[in-house]
């Protein structure tokens, strides 16, 4: 559908003809997020380039009636970032760091920052922003904080929700609010918990204040080699009952394994393991070796058949590197990969790996597994070529029934990458319809013309049907 001249020309007007992009050649970089499978161009793509331009191209789209998608760097695997029939707001070109407090340890960043430069910038003040996506050299804070992202760190430190402060947002009628406060706790209800996690379906975070923890004392790097999956999740679930609470407890299995040692990121993982665990432990020098010695027992208890410690920090960066950049080498299997988030009991995890062997074997796919095992975030990802019409539906298939396996065995649907569009069949299986109907009414609250990502992270027949049983009853 075409956009209004007006509408283009209001647009132009607020941030220069040069950040309006319309020509399909232009559109065709926003048609995708991180996840394959999902393609829509947007009516055209906008970017303001500060927070006052945000706020007047929002007001523009709420007077010209025009539904609209925020963008960061477009790394999201839900499909979250598309923008069907809407307009595309990109934030990338708000990057500044503000002011970095480092007395009170916080931050006030813009949300196109991107999330390691923000901890690269904090480190001379011996400081970091601790929740660490894989995809943290690109992701940028604004994304993080409209998904609730995740890490491998998080499981010591917190997902981004332990982390945010305080808010500055633009609503969809273009009005702004500040949500929480930059010196700490304000009363009331936790608007800013709400917001985090909203997927973009609430508005557009203009500025982002997020706490900094000191950078640890010291940090060891274990890597340790199983003989089967099996034996490796018993030593995720040994390690947590000894109540140490490692900074990263995180589990590949051989496919990744495999394909990491054949890639540029080659870190030295055995390509004979079954699974592989990378665990971490940070904090004082003083306490850290007993933990390793303790971790250490936990895994050959469990039948590992060799535990090592990293080191060098050079060798640490590269049993890291493998791990962060394991969804980028898998692209050595095949052109495309679709990567999936789920959540399981702890202790759950052998039981569901070999649910998903089957699915893979009678579907014939070739699942890799790499997860946060420390947390139960399973991230199950299928290596295919999407020009393949069959392999694709086998895929599709696929990962239909691991999601379903999730959910019966006691888990859920995301982790940490959101429902965005390629989770909203499953939402109906998790929550009742007056629970989504909840769900509508506080996006109402927010956006109740409903222009704010449409048709992302709750089904629209939930939406229509909430919006009739109110009419109806007023
Ligand atoms: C290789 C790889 C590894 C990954 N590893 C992890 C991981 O370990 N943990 C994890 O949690 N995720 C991971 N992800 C997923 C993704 O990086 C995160 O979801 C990230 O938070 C998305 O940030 P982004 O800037 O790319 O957002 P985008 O993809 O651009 O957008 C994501 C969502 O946020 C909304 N949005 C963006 N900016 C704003 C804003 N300023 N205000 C309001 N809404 C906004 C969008 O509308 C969209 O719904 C990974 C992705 C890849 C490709």
């Amino acid at each position: 559908m075409s956009v209004d001249a007006t509408l283009v020309n209001n647009l132009e007007a607020i941030v220069g003809t040069r950040w309006v992009k319309r020509r399909a050649s232009e559109l065709v970089a926003y048609d995708a997020d991180g996840l394959p499978g999902y393609h829509a161009t947007p009516r055209l793509a906008v970017f303001p380039g500060s927070r006052e331009e945000v706020v007047h191209v929002v007001r523009a789209l709420a007077e010209a009636n025009v539904a609209f998608v925020p963008r960061g760097a477009g790394t999201g695997l839900s499909g979250g970032a598309l923008a069907a029939d809407s307009v595309l707001i990109g934030l990338n070109r708000l990057t500044r760091i503000h002011d970095i407090d480092h007395i009170n340890r916080v931050v006030h960043v813009e949300p196109g920052v991107v999330n390691a430069k923000l901890s690269r910038a904090v480190a001379p003040f011996g400081l970091q922003y601790a929740p660490d996506p894989s995809s943290q050299t690109v992701c940028t804070i604004g994304g993080n904080v409209a998904e609730n992202a995740g890490g491998p760190h998080c499981l010591k430190y917190g997902v981004t929700l332990n982390h945010v402060v305080a808010l500055n947002i633009v609503l969809p009628n273009g009005e702004t609010r500040t949500l929480g406060h930059p010196n700490g706790e304000t009363d009331g209800y936790d608007l800013l918990g709400v917001f985090i996690g909203s997927e973009g379906c609430f508005g557009i975070a203009t500025d982002v204040w997020v706490r900094l923890v000191p950078l640890p004392d010291a940090v060891r790097t274990i890597l340790a080699d199983f003989p089967s999956i099996d034996a490796a999740a018993r030593a995720v679930s040994r390690i947590v009952a000894t109540g140490i609470v490692p900074a990263a407890l995180e589990m590949m299995d051989n496919p990744t394994i495999r394909a990491v040692e054949a890639s540029i990121y080659a870190a030295g993982y055995p390509i004979d393991a079954a699974a592989v665990l990378l665990c971490e432990v940070d904090g004082l020098g003083a306490g850290l070796a007993e933990d390793v010695d303790t971790i250490a027992v936990c895994c050959s208890e469990s039948g590992a058949r060799d535990v090592r410690v990293a080191s060098t920090e050079e060798e640490r960066t590269r049993l890291w590197q493998g791990r962060k950049k394991a969804f980028g080498a898998m692209g050595r299997i095949a052109p495309s990969l679709v990567v999936q988030d789920a959540v399981v009991p702890r202790t759950r995890l052998p039981d569901i790996l070999a649910t998903i062997h089957d699915i893979g074997v009678r579907h014939r796919v070739k699942v890799c597994n790499v997860f946060h095992a420390g947390d139960g975030n399973l991230h199950p990802n299928i290596p295919y070529n999407a020009d393949d019409p069959d392999e694709s539906a086998r895929v599709h298939h696929a990962m239909i029934e691991i999601m379903q396996a999730c959910i019966d065995i006691g888990g859920t649907i995301t982790g940490e990458h959101g429902v965005g569009l390629d989770k909203l069949p499953y939402m109906s299986k998790l929550f009742d319809d007056d629970s989504l109907a909840m769900m509508c009414a506080v996006r109402d609250a927010f956006d109740p013309d409903r222009r704010a990502n449409p048709g992302k992270v709750v089904p629209v027949h939930a939406c229509r049907e909430w919006h009739s049983t109110r009419a109806a009853r007023t």
